[in-house]
């Protein structure tokens, strides 16, 4: 295999930038741009060793330098690994990326070195996908869940529903193939009883799915309500709260600017608020959430009222936006004279919450509402939880096979055709886990990562 180089921290300028080198002649590469102040050379250095140094190319130093010597199989990748660590300027380790490729090692893929950690056995396809994870992470349960699976909690947990079923086909296909040996017929009972089993484990892994994917994504979150009852005052609360965590990344769709907040251990990903920050016009300031609910693609609606106001026509239209979705009415202006009828509201929305943006009242009630709504409060992240579409889909193919042997059993069907639903059920597990993935589910997977992961 080839010696990959990349630069795997951030491109933005920092304190250290790290160009990674991995690969059967990563410590050759290195040592062609890389001179040690003692005069050692890296391929003379054991694992884990460090030396320091200058970054250099063709005489001309580049920059000081500290490199890590990881020597195969005891490195991330698996391979021989080093590390250059040198000023996080962006020219700095573009310069020694092109060092590093000048002198034999050939341009990272995206998510190569991760991709080639699985490949050499060093991680699952879970563990590898919850690096992504770690990598976005925007709350400490997201990081903590991720970290988990990074652990092997996923990968164990389908990896023994999977091993329950081998057992049982396995000796279902013995007793079909040798039926003058004395191996023992699997009892009907016995059979039922470990698919059963796993149709729980399955089911109680989807279960989690929804509530899981608020805590690794977030929730796309609608804030809605009539001009000057406070939603520019509550956005400017949410993003006060924890303003380190607020983040503006630009959308993929045109113009379209995506906020993130964090409420309590809730990430809420918020639409377009700049803008509705400097407009005036109603239209336009709903419009973008307006269109969010209506496509389906919030999650949460957040409807704000003002308690000092009466309702009036207007409030019908958010009424209606709100129905049958997760939609909190969050009563706002609480410290002016009540005005609103709350019977009213009581109708329409099971939660509601008073709050004062102007004083800062009420936040603690509204993250409390929102973590109950979407079933977050209580979400144990040291379970095992599925972190993307694809395990799900896996997960879901499983449990229908699981529970076509199931019918089949009762069916009376012979053990040959019930074996094979099991078999199929593997398979959909050990897609998941990447024991028996495809090149081209491998690559998929991969590719999403950055360059440098
Ligand atoms: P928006 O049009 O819904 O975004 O409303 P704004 O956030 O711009 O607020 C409209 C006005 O109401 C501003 O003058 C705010 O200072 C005021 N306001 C917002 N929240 C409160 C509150 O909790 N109490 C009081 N008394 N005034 C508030």
């Amino acid at each position: 295999m080839s010696t990959i180089a990349a630069i795997s921290t951030g491109q933005a300028a920092g304190g250290i930038g790290i160009v990674r080198i991995s690969g059967e002649n990563a410590l050759s590469v290195a040592d062609r741009i890389f001179r040690s102040v003692s005069g050692v050379k890296l391929t003379e250095l054991k694992g884990y060793r460090a030396a320091f140094g200058k970054a250099v190319f063709q005489e001309k130093e580049l920059d000081e330098a500290v490199a890590l010597v990881f020597r195969a199989p005891k490195s991330y990748t698996g391979e021989d690994v080093v590390e250059i660590n040198c000023h996080g300027g962006l020219l700095v380790t573009k310069q020694v990326l092109r060092a590093a490729l000048e002198s034999g090692a050939v341009p990272a893929e995206a998510g190569e070195f991760t991709k080639r950690a699985f490949l050499n056995g060093k991680m699952d396809l879970t563990a590898a996908e919850s690096v992504m994870n770690i990598i976005s992470a925007k709350s400490d349960q997201a990081k903590q869940a991720a970290l988990n699976v990074l652990d092997g909690s996923l990968y164990k947990k389908i990896s023994e529903i999977s091993l329950s079923l081998k057992r049982i086909s396995a000796q279902m296909a013995a007793w079909v193939d040798y039926p003058d040996d004395e191996i023992e017929d699997l009892s009907d009972e016995k059979l039922t009883n470990t698919l059963e089993n796993a149709k729980n484990e399955l089911k109680t892994l989807i279960s989690r799915f929804d509530r899981g994917q608020v805590i690794l994504e977030g929730v796309e979150t609608a804030i809605i309500g009539k001009p000057n009852v406070g939603k520019s005052t509550l956005m400017n609360m949410l993003t006060g709260y924890e303003k380190s965590i607020v983040t503006s990344v630009a959308g993929t769709t045109r113009d379209i600017v995506e906020e993130t907040v964090t409420l309590g251990n809730t990430v809420l990903r918020l639409a377009d608020t700049a803008g509705f920050r400097e407009t005036d016009d109603t239209v336009e300031k709903i419009g973008v959430d307006r269109t969010r609910i209506k496509s389906g693609r919030a999650t949460l609606i957040l409807a704000v009222f003002d308690a000092s106001a009466a309702l009036d026509g207007e409030d019908e239209e958010i009424f209606k936006l709100c129905e049958g979705k997760n939609a909190i009415a969050v009563i706002n202006k609480t410290d002016l004279d009540q005005k609103l009828d709350t019977e009213i509201i009581n109708r329409v929305f099971n939660n509601i919450v008073y709050i004062s943006a102007k004083e800062e009242r009420g936040l603690a009630e509204l993250e409390k509402t929102v973590e109950e709504l979407l079933g977050t409060a209580d979400f144990d992240t040291t379970q095992a939880t599925l972190m993307n579409e694809r395990q799900l889909v896996c997960c879901k193919s499983a449990l229908d096979s699981v529970e076509e042997a199931l019918g089949s059993i009762e069916a009376g069907v012979t053990r040959d055709a019930i074996n094979v639903n099991i078999d199929v059920a593997i398979e959909s597990l050990d897609t998941l886990t990447g024991e028996r993935a495809t090149e081209s589910v491998v690559n998929e997977i991969f590719s999403q990562f950055c360059v440098g992961k």
